[in-house]
């Protein structure tokens, strides 16, 4: 069996076959492409040490980028690759970091150490396949199973357990039983893991496309992590717009928006609120008034507590917040929400109303994609005339303001203020109109 190795790669291998090492492309990439996949990056594996690494490629850039674990990241052609010495799995008294490095001598020792067999499977140069952990039988058969004794490789560093679930919901395989039973029996060893690895296993599975699968098997996997979805979980909606618990619902929604980390994360977000806003009204039905806030509030929590970056935890929030403002299919509507919130955000708002209408009941569903049509319809046409929605738009700056006789202040910026209120509102957005109306309120 073989794979194609591209040139690159092929080169590097070879150069180090050349100072007599062994060099083998191995993870992702060669799963990737075995899978018939486009490989993000390709990591390189040897029984060269990095300093000989780094002697091989005299005349290349080489950066440190993790000696402690043996690997250096070699810049070749432009682009980074990382290549790293043969090793042992460490003892992780911490459950998170190998104490010691320890190198290992052959490449079937290197494989071992691995997560997944379908994570241990090796090429050379010649893109020949090494494969003595059997990950070929278990890519072929679709399934997620650890290298080793499952317990005793979550034992060791708990971030397997989310890693095995991303690669599920990634590349839409099954867990093996042995692995799957060892998941929930280890599920709370994920309390050792840093919040950076967490979250950055979380997006990458939330991206998934078998995320719903991830969801509804693994939920109290998710709860360890995510304690706030707990309540989530069995909440009936008893309402006849649902037709899901808040959890299932959460699910679906997820696994019906884009695969895009805001999106995917304000879908899992949106309505984990919702178990503490629950009221009934006088016919029966449940209703959940102010959730969004109170998902709003949880979110911030949930993403800072995993230390996600805050300008991708300011989008989520705001889509949580807005995730069931009522949309129109006006001008004026359109205008206000640019204004507020731009328009990437806006475009991911009309998105994540989609996704919501899709997990729920079929009464009403056809209106709401109805109205998110005619927003979006509204959206084209305001962007096409070019209609003013911020400052920058206006056609007058608060220099023509002090030209009128205002000192300048805070009365400008609020002046400025009314007079996009007013253009939003229809008054012409040109010089004489603007200033015209303006004399007006002074
Ligand atoms: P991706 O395509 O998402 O990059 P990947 O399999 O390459 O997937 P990486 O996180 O880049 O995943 O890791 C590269 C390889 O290193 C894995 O394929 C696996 O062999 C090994 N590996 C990574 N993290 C661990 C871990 N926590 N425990 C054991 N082996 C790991
Ligand atoms: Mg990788």
């Amino acid at each position: 069996m073989h794979i194609t190795i591209p040139e690159a790669v092929r080169n590097i291998l070879a150069r180090l076959n050349q100072h007599g090492f062994e060099a083998y492309a191995v993870g992702g990439s060669v799963r990737d492409s075995l899978m018939g996949l486009l490989p993000n990056d390709w990591d390189i594996t040897t029984n060269a040490l990095p300093d000989q690494v780094k002697s091989c490629f005299a005349e290349q850039q080489i950066i440190d980028t993790g000696l402690q674990h043996g690997t250096v990241t070699l810049i070749y052609d432009g682009r980074p690759y990382e290549i790293t010495t043969y090793r042992i799995e460490g003892q992780y008294t911490d459950g998170r970091h190998p104490d010691s490095i320890r190198y290992a001598a052959s490449l079937a020792e290197d494989l071992v150490r691995r997560d997944f067999t379908i994570n241990a499977i090796a090429a050379d140069a010649a893109g020949e396949i090494v494969d003595p952990l059997a990950g070929m039988r278990d890519l072929d058969a679709r399934l997620i199973r650890c290298v080793g004794r499952p317990d005793e490789r979550f034992g060791e560093d708990a971030l397997r357990i989310l890693r095995g679930l991303r690669f599920a919901s990634q590349l839409a395989f099954a867990v093996d039983k042995g692995t799957a039973e060892s998941i929930h029996r280890n599920k709370e060893l994920l309390c050792n893991v840093s919040a950076e690895r967490i979250a950055r296993e979380l997006t990458a599975m939330l991206c998934g496309k078998n995320i719903y699968n991830v969801f509804m098997n693994y939920g109290g996997v998710l709860a360890v992590v995510i304690p706030e979805l707990t309540a989530c979980m069995g909440f009936e909606q008893n309402n006849p717009y649902h037709c899901y618990d808040v959890y299932r619902h959460i699910a679906v929604s997820v696994a019906h928006v884009l695969p895009e980390p805001v999106l995917r994360w304000t879908m899992l977000l949106h309505d984990i609120g919702k178990p503490q806003c629950y009221s009934v009204d006088a016919a029966g039905n449940g209703h959940f008034y102010g959730h969004n806030k109170a998902s709003s509030r949880i979110a911030e929590n949930v993403l800072g507590r995993l230390r996600l970056p805050r300008r991708i935890t300011d989008d989520i929030v705001t889509m949580v917040k807005y995730h069931d403002l009522p949309l129109q299919g006006t001008d004026k509507f359109v205008l206000r929400m640019l204004n507020k919130i731009g328009e990437e955000q806006f475009r991911r708002l009309l998105e994540v109303h989609r996704a919501d209408a899709a997990a729920q009941s079929a009464l009403g569903q056809s209106e709401q994609y109805e109205l998110i049509a005619r927003a979006e319809a509204a959206l084209a046409e305001v962007l096409l005339q070019q209609q003013a929605f911020s400052l920058r738009d206006l056609a007058v700056s608060g220099r023509d303001i002090i030209a009128l006789g205002v000192s300048p202040g805070k009365r400008v910026g609020e002046l400025l203020d009314l007079a996009l209120e007013s253009v939003m509102n229809g008054l012409p957005n040109e010089k004489t109109a603007v200033l015209h109306y303006l004399r007006e309120l002074m």
